[in-house]
């Protein structure tokens, strides 16, 4: 085999190893949270509203500016999201925890709203 080749190969294979090295909760990655505890610790992020395309570890694009936050928002999980952090909670059941970070995935929610030209929640309203 051709030298460059095989070291391009060995390359790939090592930014593969990396890729698939990143912890994942429910196959999201903990950019996919909306609160995150312990980036070590995926029991700890909560609130999952992006698709897993909301990173790309992938080199070649390491230097484009693409907005993935914006444009991996997943719009179907994202009442749930928004129920969960609102006092009455999701299905009863509010998120636990600090009352900051809950105000913080607040403020990132709506963010995602207005990003998005659509109207805020009046749940996250009342948060932030
Ligand atoms: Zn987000």
């Amino acid at each position: 085999m051709n030298k460059n080749l095989k070291g391009a190969l060995n390359k790939m294979s090592n930014v593969k190893e990396a890729i698939e090295k990143h912890t994942t909760k429910d196959g999201l990655p903990r950019e996919a949270f909306a609160i995150v505890g312990d980036p070590e610790d995926p029991e700890t992020w909560k609130l999952p509203h992006h698709t897993k395309a909301v990173v790309d570890r992938r080199p070649r694009y390491y230097h484009k500016r693409i907005d993935l936050a914006k444009t991996t928002v997943d719009w179907d999980r994202m009442p749930a999201a928004v129920a969960a952090l609102s006092r009455g909670g999701y299905r009863g059941e509010r998120v636990q925890a600090a009352a900051e970070d809950i105000i913080k995935a607040a403020r990132h929610l709506a963010a995602h709203y207005q990003a998005a030209n659509k109207p805020v929640p009046d749940t996250l309203g009342a948060l932030i």
